[in-house]
């Protein structure tokens, strides 16, 4: 690999998915030329498709009204279903595992009232450390709900002393000393803060191995790294379709229930009328009946344009396939790695893993001494990254959108700055 322009655009002519950025709307600055934009781990960019999908159930309910439910070209009443096979690949699960529903913290609400069941002895939750606050707030508070004080009941999974990254020996110890009383692991697959990606099947196998619940958080997994779920055998996991699933602001999240939960009618369990057995749902006059299957946790019926905007963007996946992206998103950040080392900068740290197996697409670049006026100069010149105190960028070249020649250009201006 070269560390010249014309090295990245020969990379870029090379990609058999470089036609992808096409399909996508990239912002652009005040005299339109487009912004190297590497913030798909916070919010993924528009298909050129979705605008389109949107508008056929804007023109299907003008038409039809109610009777769009059923008439619509995509009929409303089982839309969700239309984004469970692609969404299922995507996260490597069986489609009855999967289902689209709210939003990412409500999911990992619900879920948990479903699979946090603590007693007296055993009520304990682990999560790591550095998680994304609002799952931090979600495990305390369960805590406080079922009558725990957080204090006692989270354990945080911390990176040694001087260290950045998380070790499985230290998770080890962990369940080793307190898994008698350790009720849940709640994980984020792929760390927000380091990039760092944990081995979701021994983690399960461990937490099983204490007769623990196990749950993954794939915010910053789904549509970066296949996690496999079904195979790590994880009790159930939770995403949203904003990030790395291109499918606008705070649209609908993902659900996962391993299929041996599917028929179990014991578990506690938050209902709604879309998660009642369909055959029945609007006899409106039976008992709760739970659908088999990560479907019987719905709710409500949800937010068709929301879901138009997931279809679309589940279409652009499905078309560019998962493995190529991965294979291509594995060459960027090495590149986007190779740059950054070849700056020389010993204020430069990247705490991301350095192995391919232990990271998705995201960089988490540490620059000692800086603050966050170097992110604003990195904003000012047409580069869209994310800070995060004290002194660290993430970046995240995606497969779908971003260029070699994106990667090369940040390194450019970074140094610049620097
Ligand atoms: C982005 C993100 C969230 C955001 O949750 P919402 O409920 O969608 O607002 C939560 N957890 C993690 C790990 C995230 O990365």
């Amino acid at each position: 690999m070269q560390n010249t322009l014309q090295y990245a655009q020969q990379c870029d002519a090379e990609d058999p998915l470089a036609h992808f950025r096409q399909q996508f709307l990239i912002p652009t600055d005040k005299d339109g030329k487009p912004l190297v934009y590497l913030c798909g781990n916070s919010l993924g960019l528009q298909p050129r498709l979705t605008q389109e999908y949107i508008q056929q159930e804007l023109n299907d309910w003008a038409k039809h009204g109610v009777e769009g439910h059923t008439d619509a070209e995509n009929p409303w009443l089982p839309y969700h279903e239309f984004l469970t096979k692609s969404m299922a690949e995507i996260v490597g699960a069986k489609p009855n595992e999967v289902v689209m529903m709210n939003t990412l913290t409500t999911n990992l609400h619900l879920l948990m009232v479903s699979f946090y069941t603590p007693t007296p002895k055993k009520y304990k939750i682990v999560i790591e450390s550095d998680a994304f606050p609002s799952d931090k707030y979600a495990v305390e508070s369960q805590l406080k709900f079922h009558g725990y004080d957080p204090k006692e009941g989270l354990i945080l999974w911390k990176p040694r002393e001087g260290e950045e990254l998380c070790r499985f020996e230290d998770l080890e110890n962990i369940m080793k000393e307190q898994g008698d009383e350790i009720a849940l692991l709640m994980i984020g697959s792929t760390n927000y803060y380091t990039g760092q990606h944990f081995p979701l099947k021994k983690i399960t196998e461990l937490g099983h191995q204490h007769t623990c619940m196990v749950g993954f958080d794939l915010a910053h997994g789904a549509g970066n790294i296949q996690p496999d779920l079904h195979e790590t055998g994880a009790d159930f996991a939770v995403w949203c379709s904003y990030k790395y699933l291109n499918s606008g602001p705070g649209s609908l999240g993902g659900c996962f229930v391993h299929e041996r939960h599917a028929k179990n009618d014991k578990l506690n369990r938050f209902a709604g009328w879309w998660g009642h057995n369909k055959a029945t749902r609007f006899n409106m006059r039976h008992e709760f009946d739970a659908l088999e299957g990560a479907e019987g946790w719905q709710l409500s019926n949800p937010p068709i344009l929301s879901m138009a905007a997931i279809r679309a963007s589940l279409d652009v996946f499905a078309e560019a396939g998962f493995n190529n992206l991965r294979t291509k998103s594995e060459k960027l950040t090495g590149y986007l790695e190779i740059l950054l080392d070849e700056l020389n900068d010993e204020n430069i740290n990247i705490i991301t893993p350095r192995n391919k197996k232990e990271r998705g697409c995201q960089l988490s670049i540490q620059v000692k001494s800086a603050d966050k006026a170097l992110h604003s100069k990195l904003t000012e010149a047409g580069v869209i990254s994310d800070w995060r105190e004290p002194d660290v960028i993430r970046v995240a070249p995606t497969p779908l959108y971003n260029s070699f020649e994106d990667v090369y250009e940040f390194v450019q201006r970074l140094k610049l700055i620097l």
